[in-house]
């Protein structure tokens, strides 16, 4: 298991002194003039303490993540599946103008994003560029997968989980190669989050856990069985954003791993 840091920042400075320590700094450019450091830092690194000191006095956080090893997602029983892009936007994406269109948004809270419920197709502005992907995430939206078509019919619809259309943004027919996993059970066995953070809505008054990135995803509570794919009842995000975990059972996720579907990641859950 290794903690990773992805740094992505303004190449300049952080670059300059993250040499000096003895790190490799390729230049990504954006094509605006100024080009990117995108750099994964394993926290093992026996530099990770002076790279830290770097990140910090440059004003620069990182997005944590876990990797695993094969044995240990081969041997899971439950895992969540997590998206390793993020491709477009939920349309109309001018005001999050979406949100009113896909979503029943009756328990919806503005202030910490909990609540919303799909009552119509996800729009698109157009088909996604797909690449070698076969699973992808909208931007914004963290608990949603939209699947190529073909890999829903092959890999995900034999394990009983359905699709819907996704929508040409305007046009309003649909498009032909993706679809939306249809992930729609809540499930009724709560995780045990132990100590992991969480903030209280000063508005609504709903839990809200800090997203889970280090280690074992949190164990069930009591074994789940007879379903595939589900939503965790805990809501995860920070800000405004809220999301339920996606969570995916070891013969699905063994079964994306041998057809090589790529376009997530697994995080074994914890034994219960
Ligand atoms: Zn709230």
């Amino acid at each position: 298991m290794r903690i990773i840091h992805r740094v992505a920042c303004w190449y300049d400075e952080p670059a300059e002194r993250l040499r000096e320590i003895g790190l490799d700094c390729p230049q990504t450019p954006v094509g605006i003039g100024r080009d990117m450091l995108v750099l994964d830092i394993d926290e093992a690194d026996p530099r990770w303490p002076e790279i830290k000191a770097v990140l910090d006095a440059c004003g620069i956080m990182t997005t944590v993540r876990t990797e695993f090893t094969p044995a240990k997602i081969h041997s899971a029983q439950w895992l969540a599946m997590e998206p390793d892009w993020h491709h477009g936007y939920p349309m109309p994406d001018s005001g999050f103008g979406y949100r009113d269109l896909t979503y029943d948004l009756t328990d919806y809270c503005a202030k910490c994003g909990i609540g919303t419920r799909q009552k119509a197709p996800f729009r698109m502005r157009r088909e996604p560029k797909w690449g070698r992907k076969g699973l992808m995430q909208l931007n914004w939206v963290f608990d949603e997968f939209f699947a190529l078509s073909a890999v829903w019919k092959t890999v995900f619809a034999p394990f009983g989980i359905g699709a819907r259309p996704v929508l040409a943004y305007r046009k309003e027919t649909e498009l032909k190669t993706v679809v939306q996993l249809c992930i729609d059970p809540i499930l009724d066995v709560e995780l045990h989050m132990k100590d992991h953070p969480f903030n209280i809505c000063e508005f609504c008054q709903r839990k809200k856990y800090l997203p889970f990135v280090r280690g074992m995803f949190p164990a069930l509570t009591r074994p789940v069985e007879g379903v595939h794919a589900v939503r965790s009842q805990e809501w995860f995000g920070d800000g405004a954003s809220a999301y339920r975990a996606i969570l995916v059972s070891g013969e699905l996720a063994r079964r994306l791993l041998a057809m090589k579907v790529r376009g997530c990641l697994f995080a074994p859950l914890a034994q219960c």
